[in-house]
């Protein structure tokens, strides 16, 4: 266990309950699409505002955000609308900014929750401030480095802390932007029992569609709060369009959302539910890793054809399985299983080598 001086979120007259929503644009564009955008969510009920001013991007040449000139925007947001505002800091010059122009609350991105240096830099800029942090998960799936980094932040004396889980990259394609890999923020609830949790499916997920199941798993495990893009024209943003959603389609996704935990009181979620939870991913993995392989297959069947080669090549399949035991063995998996499973594996691949060599052939024949 971490044992971190914690408060709980406070924000000056608003009850934080449990969900606790956090919304706004990617970036802040222009002064007329964040007030727009504000004024819709206000008015469908979202109190606590989000805007990037300072993008920080993969790769150079995207929108890196308008920048100080922006805060004011934001200023106004407030000003107008009564809710409270958010921005990401990377920096101490972004601290001082956003600290200088009102801004309520702030949250560290996943590239810089990664960069010690860089969190430390922002946490001595934080000393002697007293306003919520949120802390995004690195975008690497390295728990102990989202602890680090909470761990500078709280050092620098901020008690209004809470993490965000926004996902963690991979190499391969998935049908995620960032996978979700709850089991990391299960275990950081094990080790930090205090620490709110704020999920945030906009970022997990890269696309609208996706986002109402992730915030409901967000919700059944009975984390605290949901961060959301939401934009007043979510095809014409500047950053991150495919995942942003209109003021009203968040609204019609919030109301759906079903908060079971909350109507039978404050339960942990038990251990079975957690491990079905891990048994679930690895599944959805196994199910990636398949259509990856079988993808190969057909890139094979292909080259098979082009170069005149039969499909079934009975030495390259001896040695495959022979491999495959070998290596299961070592995981303590049973030869027969392992036999039943690569035959399987292999008669899908030939059928679909089959497929592609026909497709070819009919081409052909045409
Ligand atoms: C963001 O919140 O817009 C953002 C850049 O997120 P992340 O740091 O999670 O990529
Ligand atoms: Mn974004």
């Amino acid at each position: 266990m971490v044992n971190l001086d914690l408060k709980p979120l406070s924000l000056p007259g608003l009850e934080l309950k449990r969900p606790i929503i956090i919304s706004g644009p990617c970036s802040a564009e222009t002064e007329e699409q964040t007030l727009d955008t504000a004024k819709q969510l206000a008015a469908n009920g979202v109190k606590i505002f989000r805007a990037g001013i300072w993008k920080p991007r993969t790769r150079p040449g995207a929108f890196e955000g308008v920048g100080t000139v922006g805060l004011p925007w934001l200023k106004r947001v407030k000003e107008e609308t009564g809710m409270f505002v958010g921005v990401e800091v990377a920096t101490a010059h972004h601290v001082y900014e956003a600290i200088k122009h009102g801004i309520d609350l702030l949250w560290i991105g996943a590239r810089t929750s990664a960069n010690p240096f860089a969190v430390q830099e922002v946490a001595d800029a934080l000393k002697g401030v007293d306003i919520p942090v949120l802390v995004k998960n690195p975008v690497n799936p390295d728990l102990e480095l989202w602890i680090g980094a909470i761990e500078r932040i709280s050092q620098a004396g901020i008690k209004q802390l809470a993490a965000i889980h926004r996902g963690f990259s991979a190499f391969e394609k998935s049908e995620y932007r960032n996978h979700p890999q709850w089991q990391i923020p299960i275990e950081l609830r094990r080790r930090i029992p205090n620490l709110p949790i704020i999920t945030d499916p906009s970022h997990i997920t890269g696309k609208r569609d996706l986002i109402y199941d992730v915030a409901q798993e967000a919700m059944d495990l009975n984390f605290d709060g949901l961060i959301i893009e939401s934009h007043i024209c979510p095809e014409k943003a500047w950053s991150d369009a495919a995942q942003q959603l209109t003021p009203a389609d968040l609204k019609v996704m919030l109301d759906k959302l079903v908060l079971r935990r909350a109507a039978i009181g404050d339960t942990p979620r038990n251990e079975l539910d957690d491990l079905r939870k891990k048994i679930d991913q690895i599944d959805a993995k196994l199910l990636e890793i398949f259509k990856e392989r079988m993808m190969i297959s057909e890139q094979i069947g292909k080259y098979k054809y082009d170069n005149n080669i039969t499909i079934l090549q009975t030495r390259r399949y001896d040695e495959v399985m022979k491999d495959r035991i070998n290596k299961a063995q070592k995981y303590g998996l049973g030869e027969e299983f392992v036999n039943k499973m690569f035959e399987t594996i292999h008669e899908e691949s030939i059928h679909r080598q089959s497929l592609v060599m026909n497709k070819e052939l009919a081409k052909k024949e045409k």
